[in-house]
């Protein structure tokens, strides 16, 4: 039985344990109505039964619980919805950047955008939570608008200069279906002055074999210029025999694989295949996770750089964190010049 974090019990089906509760929660689908059910571990072990209709009145007690549970779960998700639009609105989401290396040069190429929202209490939620939550909610597209104004804001003259630095945005299927990315992204660009070649879309896996609508916006999305990259390979719908069929330009190996190396798991008799596949299909392949130097090192020296992305590299940081993290490789040079280099050097400095 798993041990639940609190906050993982309420919005999304689960069974486990919460300290010394039991938990159930049974979630509709196409809803953010979810039903929960509790126990003591006391009483499992003294009365080897579940609380639920033990009698007619405790059967009540509880019955008049769950409709409270089932209120309370509504009205939370739905003031959650709520104060994650207002925070969008009011450009409270943050963004922070993650260094994407070339494991040969060390270099950093590229960096991978990732939201980050406080609620109105101030708790951290997680990113998985509030960007399934815009999704169903319908204005995952303002979210996604967000990232790409901020990337181009915090990253407009990297990404302008004749530098070989690149951002990665995260999409979800429901970008794709929606018809408002392309002409967001095409705004965007034009405005900022950045080619669309500079600024990656990853996809995840999942969301990449469902329809035809998906394999189109995948389609158009290359079209006009950008590199399509498919996010935690590995994990979704997409086996190998799949990867041929995806028209992308780089798959992103999750880090479930990499966490791999160096143990026994089943998961790393896979990775030489993927590897090679991506090999013979000209992709690019990125790996995610990489904590430790040793899996690192398993990626060293293919005939097709590997490029690297996890902890042993950096963790996501504020988008200063990341230019000055740069600026103090000696080859950084290339990705700013002139008075960008000059004033850049001068807000890093006065940081140390
Ligand atoms: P992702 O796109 O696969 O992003 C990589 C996740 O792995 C990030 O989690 C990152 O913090 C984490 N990570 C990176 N290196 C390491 C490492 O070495 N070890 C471990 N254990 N973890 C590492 P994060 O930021 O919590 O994001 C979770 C997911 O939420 C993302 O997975 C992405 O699917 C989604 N997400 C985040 N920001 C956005 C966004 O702006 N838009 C959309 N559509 N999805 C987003
Ligand atoms: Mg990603
Ligand atoms: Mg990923």
């Amino acid at each position: 039985m798993p041990v639940l974090h609190s906050d993982a019990i309420l919005d999304r089906n689960a069974k486990g344990r919460v300290g010394n509760l039991l938990y159930a929660t049974l979630c509709m689908p196409q809803s953010d109505m979810c039903t929960s059910a509790f126990t003591s571990i006391q009483t499992v072990v003294k009365n080897n039964r579940v609380l639920l209709g033990l009698d007619s009145t405790l059967g009540a007690v509880v019955g008049a619980f769950l409709v409270l549970l089932i209120f309370f779960s509504h009205m939370r998700s739905h003031s959650m919805s709520q104060q994650l639009r207002r925070a969008i609105r009011r450009k409270e989401v943050s963004i922070l950047y993650q260094p994407i290396v070339d494991l040969e040069t060390g270099k950093t190429v590229r960096a991978e955008a990732l939201a980050r929202w406080k609620d109105e209490e101030g708790f951290a939620v997680n990113p998985e939570i509030f960007v399934r939550l815009a999704e169903e909610r319908g204005f995952i597209d303002e979210l996604t608008k967000l990232v790409v104004h901020t990337v181009l804001q915090d990253f407009g003259t990297a990404l302008r200069s004749e530098s070989n630095f690149h951002m990665n945005i995260n999409v979800t299927a429901t970008d794709l279906h929606g018809g408002q990315l392309m002409p967001m992204l095409r705004e965007a660009l034009t405005n900022a002055g950045v080619a669309p070649s500079r600024l990656a879309i990853e996809i995840t896996e999942g969301s990449t074999v469902k329809s035809s609508v998906e394999r189109a916006a995948i389609r158009q999305l290359r079209d006009a210029g950008h590199s399509v990259q498919i996010d935690d390979f590995g994990t979704g719908y997409s086996s190998l025999a799949y990867l041929k069929d995806l028209s992308v330009d780089a798959i992103k190996i999750d880090k479930a694989f990499t966490m791999a190396i160096g143990t026994e798991a089943v998961t790393l008799g896979i990775l030489p295949q993927i590897l090679a596949m991506a090999e013979t299909l000209h992709l690019q392949v990125v790996v995610e996770g990489i904590e430790t130097v040793e899996q690192a090192a398993y990626f060293a020296g293919k005939e097709r750089p590997v490029l690297g992305q996890g902890w042993l590299f950096g963790k996501p940081m504020a988008a200063d964190d990341l230019l000055c993290m740069m600026i103090r490789k000696p080859d950084y040079e290339e990705e700013l010049s002139g008075d960008d280099l000059v004033v850049r050097k001068e807000i890093c400095s006065s940081r140390n």
